[in-house]
């Protein structure tokens, strides 16, 4: 179990213009283990049926890998797997009780980034299970998350970068009023939950893009994948009570082993420099048309 420490007021009284904008995120909270392909993970197997083929990369235009076209494709590395007895929030689609995400462990264009795919599953359909092949060679093993167990917890999010300007300048004065009396900042202390989560609000660094179906309609957050669990200037809000412990000491320029970078780091990503991967699905389409972001410092 992980817990967000509450914060030191009473949001819903004290900032009644921010209730319609309050969404609840589940923080996931990955930690280094072993967990099965029956398991809720990050990098871990994948429920994965033995009579479908493993999916490879070879890019948007083909030849993507560095080496020109001859270059053999990338098979996609598992990230995440999510079970719907363990985040229920998420909008399966009709029947569908797993979800997960994959990609590939290349920096590709538009962005520069990894490229991922969603798959929707049913478990009960799944009896053999296809074991992932091992990722390519010469891809980035900071791309490539190390398998975590998660420890779902629901917290309350409001927009950061994502509040609409009136709303905020309604609220500026009483959020400069707070941080003098408590020394909690609304944005980086109240508004987005730092790290990877499902749901909420996406845990942007650079302005908010939200992508848009081609049905017209604004897509859902489904999920961001971060670099790291939380940052310097974090400290009040996101980094769970559990761990405050291992934290004692904890500094960039700490000895390799410090048990902070199993805290910080769990999966060992760095996308980008400390970047995240925005996951977000469109919930009127039965198919979940799927589309993703991705910005860093
Ligand atoms: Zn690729
Ligand atoms: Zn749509």
């Amino acid at each position: 179990m992980r817990t967000t420490p509450e914060a030191p007021i009473d949001m819903r009284a004290e900032f009644p213009e921010l209730r319609p904008f309050a969404r609840i995120a589940v923080r996931l909270h990955p930690r280094p283990g072993a967990p099965t392909a029956a398991q809720s993970s990050m990098g871990g197997p994948l429920l994965w049926p033995a009579d479908e083929p493993w999916p490879f990369c070879d890019g948007p235009v083909g030849g993507d890998h560095g080496d020109g076209p001859a270059e053999p494709e990338a098979p996609l590395v598992p990230v995440l797997q999510l079970f719907r007895d363990d985040v229920p929030e998420l909008p399966f689609p009709g029947g569908a009780d797993v979800l997960q995400v994959l990609w590939c462990p290349f920096d590709h264009e538009p962005d520069g980034a990894p490229r991922p795919q969603l798959r929707w599953r049913r478990r009960a359909e799944i009896a053999d299970v296809l074991t992932a092949p091992r990722p390519d060679a010469e891809s980035d093993p900071r791309l490539v998350p190390g398998p975590c167990v998660l420890h779902p917890e629901r917290v309350t999010e409001y927009p950061s970068d994502d509040l609409p300007g009136p709303v905020w300048l309604a609220i500026e004065q009483k959020c400069a009023r707070l941080a003098a009396e408590t020394g909690w900042h609304y944005e980086t202390d109240l508004a987005v939950a730092s790290g990877t989560k499902a749901g909420g609000y996406p845990g942007w660094t650079q302005s908010p893009e939200w992508p848009v179906c081609a049905c017209g309609a604004g897509m859902r957050h489904l999920a961001t994948i971060a670099s790291w669990e939380f940052s310097r200037g974090d400290e009040k809000r996101w980094i769970p009570v559990e761990d405050r412990a291992a934290m004692d000491g904890w500094g960039f320029d700490a000895a390799g082993d410090h048990p902070w970078r199993a805290v910080q780091n769990p999966a060992g990503l760095m996308l980008g420099d400390v970047g995240g991967i925005y996951l977000f699905v469109c919930v009127d389409c039965p198919d979940r048309p799927f589309d993703y972001r991705f910005d860093c410092a």
